[in-house]
């Protein structure tokens, strides 16, 4: 890869700024000859009144901005590999977009002083010029760690995978503007401009081939279509709508919706008797984990290690060990009542309470409660044998 360094002025930089508020990104700048987002670049996450303040507060004390990078396209066109939250900061300042406080008073860039937005305009930026191969340049994107927030996994995927279907994927997805966020957010978790709710579409479809969403993104790449993952996400958020219905709880955010889904959407299910069962369990103190409500219902109550029941605590098996031993030593018999009906060895052994654990009498499953009434101790040996049934 060449690289040769160059010095713009910040005035050079941003001029023919575009801003492109519905996608949140600055569109061009050198007058056209540059594009600052180009489609393998994150979103713009720099608005938040603070970095992009300090961006300009910088320019104003005379500090450098630090290094930029700009691909060299063929035809000679520049791209911005690293540095695109900087100017773009610029360029919404000096377009007006946000304010910036000095001495106690909002300053947009045109109620500046005039020293001051030459400041900004004339301030000296480095910049590298870079030109190599697609691979090369994509392959040293890669590496890099932008000062600031460095590239979550999707970011950095759609820049290596960067072409017609990462770019409709993030029209769809990336993009805070869409009116179907809202409901996607009772579902899934993450913030669009960082692409976590494409990340999750993706891995959803891709799963759904057994792929992972780098081999999907690498079939697709080329794709003028994002159809089958808009219609496999909308799939699966409007069956968990269906099958789960009212208000959805905040327990169900950030499950692997997509696999279950792909394990039960065939089945049929009464909604309101499962609401019923949900709201039972999450009134529940002996379920420990809330998330697995779903997949339990959803499997017909198979696996309650889903659900993490919680365990006996350590008062309770001592009084029923404790129980247990008295009532054993007065009958002659072993104080594990598996091993006291049995015929073998151990039907008079005494276990210590080391060599216990407890066991619901009634299975939490059946019904049965987590409390003293409910709570037996069995030898290690029983325990493990009756966990398995
Ligand atoms: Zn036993």
């Amino acid at each position: 890869m060449r690289t040769e360094l160059k010095h713009y002025t910040g005035g050079e930089i941003v001029e023919g700024f575009v801003y492109n508020e519905f996608e949140g990104k600055g569109l061009f700048g050198l007058a056209g000859r540059l594009v600052i987002q180009p489609e393998y670049q994150r979103n713009y996450i720099y608005n938040d009144g603070k970095k992009d303040v300090a961006v300009i507060e910088s320019l104003l004390k005379g500090y450098p901005l630090g290094l930029i990078y700009f691909n060299v396209a063929d035809g000679g066109g520049l791209e911005v590999l690293d540095g695109q939250p900087r100017i773009t900061s610029v360029g919404r300042f000096v377009t007006g977009k946000f304010a910036i406080h000095q001495d106690g008073r909002e300053q947009t860039f045109s109620s500046l002083a005039v020293e001051d937005q030459a400041k900004i305009m004339d301030s000296d930026l480095l910049i590298y010029e870079c030109q190599g191969t697609e691979r090369d340049i994509k392959d040293w994107f890669k590496t890099i760690n932008i000062a600031g927030v460095p590239l979550n996994t999707q970011e950095l995927l759609n820049s290596i995978y960067s072409g017609p279907f990462v770019t409709a994927a993030k029209a769809e997805f990336s993009n805070s503007q869409n009116a179907n966020l809202q409901k996607w957010s009772a579902y899934v978790k993450g913030d669009p401009k960082r692409q976590e709710i494409l990340a999750v579409a993706l891995a959803w479809v891709a799963g759904s081939y057994g792929l992972t969403v780098d081999a999907y993104l690498a079939k697709h790449r080329q794709d003028g279509t994002i159809a089958e993952l808009k219609t496999y996400f909308t799939s699966v958020i409007e069956w968990v709508g269906t099958v789960f219905v009212g208000i959805p709880e905040k327990e169900m955010r950030g499950l692997e919706w997509g696999r279950l889904y792909e394990a039960y959407h065939n089945n049929s299910y009464n909604s309101a008797a499962l609401a019923a069962d949900v709201q039972a369990l999450l009134g529940d103190p002996a379920v420990g984990s809330r998330k697995g409500i779903y997949e339990y219902l959803l499997g017909g109550r198979q696996e309650p290690q889903l659900l993490m029941i919680r365990l006996f605590d350590d008062k309770t098996k001592a009084l029923a060990y404790q129980r247990q031993t008295d009532r054993a030593k007065a009958d002659g018999t072993s104080n594990c009542p598996l091993c006291a009906i049995g015929d073998n060895a151990n039907k008079d052994r005494i276990y210590r309470r080391d060599e216990m654990d407890a066991d619901h009498v009634t299975a939490w499953s059946k019904g049965g409660a987590t409390d003293l009434a409910n709570c037996e101790m069995l030898c290690i040996t029983h325990n493990r044998t009756k966990g398995n049934r």
